[in-house]
């Protein structure tokens, strides 16, 4: 049986954890003064909208920050349902409305674009787009606490980019050298990403976020696989969607287990 896990992380600023077998994934919920904002709308777990209503009583939005199933799930139907605002990059609509079919309301989605601000009162909450996951990939920037909010676009210590949905390496690496820029021009030390279990090697050091070090893994290992110098090991996934994709797989300090298409290294 599925569960939700709510921890505090900063002042108005909530991990909610759904702990089930398909998947472990988190939502966020950052709450202003004037409105408050859920990232991402978990898998097959009931109950997040009435969770995060226990928590706050402001106008209530959400915010997906990418089409997967384990992200834009039963929590986002709630919100849909109910006849919340849902903001996503319409780049990955399409996996919304292959998932929903008849069920899906499109006059609930808003396009989620780089560079949009989320109002909440005493807080603002930023828009970055960075393609490489898949092609809608966004993540969200919180001023007030330096913190970033990442989903998959960088992984969580395992990272898929092998997905046929995926961007090619060689475009990927351009998301991840805008992403060293901001992190350095805004000091930030936290990277909140969406399967904060996986994070092993941080969690052995009592840590459950992110941090550059990760991010600088992540371009070198990059670079070392667009420029031949690093092949990773061939794997299989024993999941349709993922036959018949030459998927192999790296390992760093940080990033333990990078996964990619050796078809679709450069674009
Ligand atoms: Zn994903």
């Amino acid at each position: 049986m599925e569960q939700l896990k709510v921890t505090k992380l900063h002042d108005n600023v909530y991990r909610i954890q759904e702990d089930s077998s398909f998947m472990n994934v988190d939502a966020y919920l950052v709450c202003g003064e004037k409105a408050a904002t859920i990232i991402d709308g978990l898998g097959i777990a009931e109950g997040l909208l009435e969770c995060v209503r226990k928590i706050t009583a402001q106008p209530l939005s959400m915010i997906v920050t990418h089409g997967h199933p384990d992200h834009a799930g039963k929590g986002m139907q709630e919100f849909m349902e109910a006849g919340y605002d849902i903001y996503i990059s319409f780049e990955d609509l399409y996996m919304l409305e292959e998932m929903y079919g008849k069920e899906f309301k499109m006059e609930r989605f808003h396009d989620l674009k780089n560079g949009m601000c989320f109002d909440l009162g005493d807080i603002l909450l930023e828009v970055k787009a960075l393609p490489g996951h898949t092609r809608g990939s966004m993540i969200l920037y919180m001023e007030k606490e330096k913190i970033l909010f990442s989903s998959d676009a960088i992984g969580s210590g395992g990272l898929w980019m092998q997905l046929k949905e995926s961007r090619p390496l060689t475009e990927y690496i351009e998301s991840l050298h805008k992403l060293e820029t901001f992190l350095e021009k805004e000091k930030i030390q936290k990277i909140y990403p969406g399967h904060s279990w996986q994070i092993v090697p941080y969690k052995e050091e009592n840590q459950d976020y992110l941090d550059m070090e990760y991010v600088q893994e992540l371009i070198d290992l990059t670079n070392a696989i667009i420029e031949g110098k690093l092949v990773g090991e061939k794997i299989e996934i024993q999941i349709d969607i993922m036959k018949g994709i030459d998927i192999h797989s790296v390992k760093g300090k940080r990033v333990v287990d990078y996964c990619y298409d050796a078809e679709c290294i450069h674009g």
